[in-house]
């Protein structure tokens, strides 16, 4: 038998994209995943908001091999009962009266802005073609999305960006009123901002996009890929706010760890994604839709839900302790279990320490840039792994910042 691959394969036969931590996990159980040498791991990170129910979840794993011994693949010639169980689902539950099906977050943006325009071009002509993004979002990597997204060091150097597109400060409702006019097509923003650092949307921005997008004939669209399925301690981030969007994308935690994304809005809208409009070969897969089916099963229950809100106080209450301890931390933000760690000026860009640091601990935690530790745990985690995370994170933290 070969040898087991190692870390130290990764520069030779991958494409340079990536900087891994410097071990390899093999298994995962709850919070808790173990390497190739058998070490564990508490995991804070959730594969960045994904594994919303931890790894190898039993309801999750039956779902998915059930599904695996009846039919994988068929693509969209046919469809299928999974997704059609799904759709049924989240058409309930949500704002939206129709889905659409992708495989990931951007796939689910790119459709987004695709129906947009479309919608756009469809009622009013080409020249409504305008997009509003915000400064610091983040919306996918395909070129369109990546784009729109806020942070340019994703979107320079491949070339002219698609044209219309324009970036504003996040919950600054007076730009958008300046900028927004009948040749608007959509307004793009996370009702809470993830990979720049947890950065929760005030409530009168959000309403007040509403009425602007409303009076211009534009899509308001809610990108939920990251504040979406529970994340908030809400099935979907906008239900805090009462703003109902016109489009919405969910992914990450809807798949639970198996690729899925969806697209959702309401009738007047889907109907400009006519058939051959846009498409996706695994989009709405059998394997992706019952598993997210055995998510929702989970996730969207009031037990849940009011437990993760729990869960989000008593990991705040600890980090805030933790906090204190080391001086190194000026604010904690959080809504349900995601939290944004910012650190004080004096410690500026040491966010990723605290990431290498909390792993030589055998924790793993995110980053939302290079000043703000970032935390995503499953949403069923037990108090006994969070203890253990915690006490592993206030060494990381102390052994780096003293106290
Ligand atoms: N939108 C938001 C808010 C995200 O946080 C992300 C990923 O981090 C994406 C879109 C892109 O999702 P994906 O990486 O699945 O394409």
């Amino acid at each position: 038998m070969n040898a087991a691959p190692q870390r130290s394969d990764f520069e030779r036969v991958m494409v340079p994209n990536y900087a891994p931590q410097n071990f390899v996990p093999v298994r995962g159980e709850g919070s808790r995943v173990w390497d190739q040498s058998g070490r564990d791991y508490i995991d804070f990170g959730g594969g960045i908001a994904v594994t919303c129910l931890g790894h190898a979840h039993p309801a999750l794993v039956k779902a998915l091999t059930e599904q695996a011994g009846k039919i994988w693949h068929l693509s969209n010639v046919y469809t299928n009962e999974p997704a059609l169980r799904l759709a049924e689902r989240l058409v309930e539950r949500t704002f939206a009266e129709r889905v659409f099906f992708a495989n990931s977050g951007g796939e689910a943006n790119e459709a987004a802005l695709k129906l947009a325009r479309r919608a756009a071009y469809d009622r009013f002509g080409e020249d409504k073609y305008e997009i509003i993004a915000f400064d610091g979002s983040f919306h996918g990597r395909t070129f369109f999305t990546v784009s729109v997204g806020g942070q340019p060091k994703y979107s320079s150097g491949f070339g002219p960006r698609p044209a219309g597109i324009t970036h504003l400060p996040y919950n600054d409702l007076d730009a958008v009123a300046k900028q927004i006019s009948d040749r608007t097509c959509a307004v793009i923003v996370e009702p809470v901002i993830g990979e720049s650092g947890i950065v929760p949307a005030t409530p009168e921005f959000l309403a007040g996009l509403r009425e602007l997008t409303r009076k211009h004939n534009a899509a308001l669209i809610f990108d939920e890929v990251q504040s979406g399925v529970g994340r908030t301690g809400k099935l979907y981030c906008y239900e805090h706010y009462g703003v109902v969007p016109d489009i919405l994308t969910s992914a990450k935690g809807i798949g639970g760890g198996f690729p899925l994304a969806a697209m959702l809005t309401t009738e007047a809208w889907a109907k400009h994604f006519s058939v051959g409009v846009h498409g996706s070969t695994y989009g709405g897969n059998p394997l992706g839709c019952a598993v997210a089916n055995a998510v929702l099963d989970i996730i969207d229950t009031p037990e849940t839900l009011a437990g993760v809100v729990k869960r989000a106080d008593r990991m705040a209450a600890r980090l805030n302790e933790i906090a204190a301890k080391s001086g190194a931390f000026s604010e904690l933000r959080y809504r349900g279990l995601w939290f944004g760690w910012q650190l004080k000026p004096a410690f500026r860009g040491r966010a990723g320490e605290v990431l290498a640091a909390a792993a030589r601990e055998g924790l793993m935690v995110l980053l939302a840039g290079p000043d703000v530790v970032r935390m995503a745990p499953s949403l069923v985690i037990s108090d006994a792994e969070m203890d253990e995370g915690l006490a592993r994170l206030e060494r990381a933290v102390l052994s780096l910042f003293g106290g």
